[in-house]
């Protein structure tokens, strides 16, 4: 058997720390395949926020949850995920599970839009100040296009630096293959 792949490791890794009737983020909704899995994941009793820039993406996830009759324990947000805070609500902040983040630009989208170094690492930051300890952040890179190779640097940059005492980081890479996407994960620290 091959090893997982950079998404399956993520969801993988999610499926170890969260379950039914948790919290959890999609950071980057796109066509809503992470979102549905996260929805399937926390069941009715849960609540996946989605969060995307693009309305086109937040209409391709809605189709995608609805087909699937998962839409109920799913909120969208036409939101940057720099200010996801904002789409939790007070009493759910430092409960979140587990945070999603699918880089890159919409497939079969405008490819104009594209997440972005700052945003992003704002975004992550707080990921990880909305997590309950224990609970996980994972992000996918795209290091083999363009804008997506800085982007990945400042990501795994942001993770090296983070103090240990808030949280673990890993990386899920193919060191032969320095262009395929990758896989960064921090695991909040447990009190
Ligand atoms: N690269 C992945 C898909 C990524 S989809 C793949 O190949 O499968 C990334 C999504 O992030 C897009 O739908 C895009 O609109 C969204 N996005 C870009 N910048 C964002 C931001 N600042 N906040 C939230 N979503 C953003």
């Amino acid at each position: 058997m091959g090893f997982l792949s950079v998404l399956s490791q993520a969801h993988k890794w999610i499926g170890e720390r969260a379950g039914l009737g948790d919290v959890v983020i999609d950071a980057t909704a796109g066509g809503g395949v992470d979102t549905l899995a996260l929805a399937e994941l926390v069941g009715r009793n849960g609540l996946v926020h989605a969060l995307d820039i693009q309305q086109e993406a937040l209409y391709r996830t809605r189709e995608r949850l609805s087909a699937a009759g998962s839409l109920e324990q799913v909120r969208l947000h036409l939101l940057d995920h720099a200010r996801m805070a904002e789409a939790v609500s007070p009493q759910h902040q430092g409960c979140v599970s587990a945070v999603m983040f699918n880089l890159g630009y919409l497939p079969g989208g405008d490819t104009s839009v594209i997440t972005t170094p700052s945003t992003t690492i704002e975004a992550l930051a707080s990921a990880l100040n909305l997590l309950k300890p224990g609970g996980i952040v994972t992000c996918v890179l795209y290091p083999g296009h363009s804008g997506g190779d800085t982007e990945a640097l400042a990501v795994e940059a942001w993770a090296a630096g983070l103090p240990p005492a808030e949280g673990h980081a890993v990386l899920y890479r193919q060191p032969q293959r320095n262009t395929a996407p990758y896989l960064v994960a921090v695991e909040k620290r447990k009190r």
